[in-house]
């Protein structure tokens, strides 16, 4: 098929996800054909630094070679089969003892499924479950928080704080309760101590839990490190107490790690870097480095012990996808576990986070930039109107849009939240890359800096 042919052929037949309609017959698909370590290659041969792994989820780039390989040993073995009914196999296995070994739950227990929305409906199903089991059925109510982002099922999309994936979408009258997102800069009181800030966010919640009463609530749901609603990371101290908060209450504490899993943060869980204990986590995205669509859902000894006993007395675990615990996934996941062990991903990621952050740093002091933030080697900038006042444009002025265009031009992709501009590179990112992005995306803000100023866009 001829190149612009290809792109005809997208927009006849294709109905792409997270995008406008519109837009994309006026732009048409950006088509990637291949890819070398962090770069990306599309169908004009214009090639890009990849300043967002895809979706949060390339830490090993776009090519690796043992990744390919993994698939096709595994392939010409058994190229697939099921876990219901007792069936196992030796990829599934192996890579549920490796993950376990990683996670801060290693004498829990791992329940595969093929992305991050289903081990997330996963977690919400096993924290009912698990409250049955404990004699609270009526536990059903989950405290989300605004902005969060937890997937794209009917369920994922009514435990979301973004009104975009709420929309249309959400189930109406659903149990979920809402608290604030905690994002100092942009939710913080004047005169407010990070340390206040905290202190009322908690308070909020217990006053949330108070209002609908804690024996109707199973669990709240939370990403470390805020992800789609904006990159937004939590001040010290959030966690901690909010989870001293729920566990008093017998609130079920779930860590959504589908973006900071993996050294992302820092550590191998965003959860270590924020301190706190999760009972269940959800993990995906770069499980596999994103090559084949896995997610797990991780819970302790405690949890499991209680689940699989009301299982036994309900006949059976009542939950599965046929592609979960598949042996090509698994072995790609599998393959990816050792790979960052073998080059010590922890200790490469706290190589390279100095420099992401002075690079982010450096930002801060630029005209559009109201706040600059970064934890391990993910972050943001958020373009203001305003940085006195901290004002932000005005969302019809599609300013974060615009930058992620710009950035385009000068061959860097990054993503834009509303006006935070999203930066979440492979982890395999070298420091001659990362100022390679950052010099890029310094032009794009220059250059955004010159049309609004032009425009006078507010
Ligand atoms: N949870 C979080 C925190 C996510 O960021 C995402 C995806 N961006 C999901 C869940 C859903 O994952 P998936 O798209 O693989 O279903």
């Amino acid at each position: 098929m001829m190149r612009n042919s290809l792109a005809h052929t997208d927009l006849n037949c294709l109905l792409h996800p997270q995008t406008d309609p519109a837009a994309l017959v006026a732009q048409g698909p950006l088509i990637l054909e291949s890819g070398d370590g962090v770069f990306v290659t599309d169908s004009s041969g214009r090639s890009y630094l990849e300043g967002m792994s895809s979706l949060w989820c390339a830490s090993l780039g776009f090519n690796e070679p043992r990744l390919a390989r993994a698939a096709a040993d595994q392939i010409s073995r058994l190229g697939t089969y099921h876990t219901f009914n007792r069936r196992s196999n030796p990829a599934v296995i192996e890579l549920a003892e490796r993950l376990l070994a990683l996670s801060p739950m290693p004498d829990g227990k791992a329940l595969f499924a093929n992305s991050g929305s289903e081990a997330v409906d996963t977690m919400i199903k096993l924290a009912w479950l698990y409250h049955s089991g404990r004699g609270a059925p009526e536990r059903r109510k989950i405290i989300s928080r605004r902005r969060a982002y937890h997937g794209s099922t009917v369920l994922g999309a009514t435990l979301s704080g973004l009104p975009s994936m709420r929309g249309a979408f959400a189930w109406p009258d659903p149990g979920v309760i809402f608290a604030e997102a905690p994002h100092f800069y942009t939710c913080a009181e004047a005169g407010e101590s990070e340390e206040a800030f905290v202190d009322r966010l908690v308070a909020e919640v217990a006053a949330l839990i108070a209002a609908e009463g804690a024996g109707s609530i199973a669990a709240m749901i939370a990403e470390p490190v805020m992800g789609a609603g904006g990159v937004i990371i939590p001040p010290s101290g959030y966690f901690p107490k909010l989870a001293e908060l729920l566990r008093e209450k017998g609130i079920l504490l779930l860590s959504d790690e589908v973006i900071c899993g993996f050294g992302r943060t820092g550590e191998w869980f965003g959860c270590q870097t924020f301190g706190f204990r999760p009972d269940m986590m959800s993990v995906a995205k770069a499980l596999s480095s994103g090559y084949q669509p896995i997610g797990a859902t991780l819970l302790t000894a405690e949890i499991h012990d209680v689940v699989s006993a009301e299982a036994s007395r309900l006949g059976v675990l009542g939950h599965g996808f046929t592609y979960a615990g598949h042996p090509v996934t698994s072995a790609v996941a599998l393959e990816t576990l050792k790979i960052y062990e073998e080059m010590d991903l922890l200790a490469q990621v706290r190589a390279r986070a100095p420099a992401f952050l002075d690079h982010i740093n450096a930002l801060a002091g630029h005209p559009l930039v109201g706040e600059a933030r970064a934890v391990g080697l993910i972050g943001a900038v958020e373009l203001v109107a305003d940085r006195a006042t901290r004002r932000p444009f005005a969302s019809e002025a599609g300013i974060g849009a615009r930058l992620v265009t710009l950035a385009l031009d000068q061959g860097l992709i990054v993503r834009n939240l509303g006006d935070a501009i999203a930066i979440c590179p492979p982890l395999i990112v070298t420091t001659a890359e990362l100022e390679l992005l950052f010099n890029r995306l310094r032009q794009a803000l220059d250059a955004l800096a010159l049309e609004t100023a032009a425009s006078q866009v507010e």
